[in-house]
């Protein structure tokens, strides 16, 4: 409760109306994520163009003798959504708490907008913070929870009822300004929680598992709200969640984190289909890693194809026989995981074009053929880490699986 009001409240830093983010209305870091040369390589944490949004420099955070945030190297470009993706655990809202200033760092620095504010507090930086529980005041109406930053910035009265109302168009909530927050659905709450955000026209809105607490329909349509929210308002997100699908679907870059640590940093599509070690493709979707002579790769399940019998393997593609082990119907899809005569298992996907239920089913304990292209394979390194120093003393002791249990 007390960080909502420092966040959402006295922001003297941005000036009522002028938001240059706004203002400059285009979006470089769309241009930024479509560039798959910015997943790899050691510009990987750099963001492209201009002075960046949020710059992280050897950021570290311990808790006794948990590391937190154990060195993290990061730039976020202005109007960037960015997501952190990790698991429960993995320092994503230590990392957040630093950039907003409920945290200070052991070492290293935090810059906005190139500007040091490492030893700032909360309320003298231009962000703001949506948590996953709302933290909206009971007592006060929706305009008066959305109005509330406005007033402490002492905004006067009738502008500040017409930027609420605008934030709650914006959030598609019009007409709800004099209902209490009991009287409202639990995404309605979160749409207020997001309008009292924005209204402040923040630089840079943080995230913390907003939709974590609603069931999956509703997250589902948040998800495509929030991204048109940002790409109207032009405001740099950070989003923090545990939610692989949630992470792809709505960024613009993501950074994968492990153990305090930045495991992956790119476009979704890069950290989807070229994940750079063990972590990061059993984190994200199925991890069907294998060894073949000596070289260990992953492939994703949509791209290996069953065979039926005599047919002859696609062009240019390697094929090897196997048994399937299991087969379950998921409606517009079947996913099968073949146990491969050579060793190993993959899980495979097919869309149900033709394929019954029961037809699916009845797959199970069949011999099978199973092929996939080369270079549709994805090398894992043993040991690959964006930051190449990676401290030896901290190793991985839970594996991907059951992280993700976990998260
Ligand atoms: P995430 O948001 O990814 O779940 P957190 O940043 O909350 O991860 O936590 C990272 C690690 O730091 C965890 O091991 C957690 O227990 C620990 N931690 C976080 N905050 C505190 C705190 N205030 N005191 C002690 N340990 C903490
Ligand atoms: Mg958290």
């Amino acid at each position: 409760m007390q960080d909502a009001a420092t966040a959402s409240g006295g922001n003297p830093a941005t000036a009522p109306g002028g938001n240059p983010a706004t203002a400059a209305g285009g979006n470089p870091a769309t241009a930024a994520g479509g560039n798959p040369v910015m997943a790899a390589g050691q510009d990987a944490g750099r963001a492209a163009g201009g002075t960046p949004a949020v710059r992280l420099t050897g950021l570290r955070k311990s808790y006794g003798h948990v590391a937190a945030v154990a060195g993290v190297d990061l730039e976020i470009a202005e109007g960037e959504f960015f997501t952190m993706l990790g698991p429960s655990g993995s320092g994503k809202t230590t990392l957040l708490r630093l950039i907003a200033g409920f945290e200070r760092p052991d070492t290293g620095s935090v810059e906005l907008a190139g500007r040091d504010v490492t030893r700032q507090p909360p309320y003298l930086r231009d962000v703001n913070t949506v948590f996953q529980d709302y933290a909206l005041f009971p007592h006060m109406t929706v305009a008066e929870n959305v109005g509330y930053g406005l007033r402490v910035r002492r905004v006067a009265r009738p502008d500040r009822r017409r930027r609420a109302e605008a934030a709650l168009e914006m959030v598609r909530l019009p007409g709800l300004s004099d209902r209490k927050p009991v009287q409202l659905s639990g995404g309605q709450r979160q749409r207020v929680a997001l309008a009292r955000a924005i209204v402040n026209e923040p630089e840079v809105l943080l995230l913390d598992e907003p939709l974590g607490a609603l069931d999956l329909k509703l997250r589902q349509e948040m998800q495509l709200e929030l991204k048109r929210i940002q790409r109207e308002v032009g405001i740099t997100f950070i989003y923090v969640t545990h939610d692989q699908e949630e992470a792809l679907t709505m960024s613009d870059r993501l950074a994968v984190f492990n153990q305090g640590r930045i495991e992956q940093l790119g476009t979704p599509e890069a950290v989807y289909e070229r994940p750079a070690s063990e972590f990061v493709a059993g984190f994200i979707g199925v991890s069907n890693l294998l060894e073949r002579e000596g070289r260990r790769f992953t492939i994703r399940p949509e791209k290996i194809r069953l065979l039926d019998e005599g047919e002859a393997p696609p062009a240019g593609s390697h094929a090897e026989p196997g048994r399937i082990e299991e087969a379950t119907y998921l409606g517009m899809v079947t996913r099968y995981v073949v146990e491969l005569t050579a060793g190993g298992r993959l899980t495979a996907v097919a869309q149900n074009l033709e394929t019954a239920a029961a037809e699916a089913l009845a797959a199970r304990g069949r011999p099978v053929t199973v092929a996939w292209r080369d270079d549709q394979t994805y090398e894992i390194q043993g040991h690959s880490r964006t930051d190449a120093e990676a401290s030896p003393e901290s190793p991985d002791t839970a594996s991907p699986d059951e992280q993700k249990e976990n998260a």
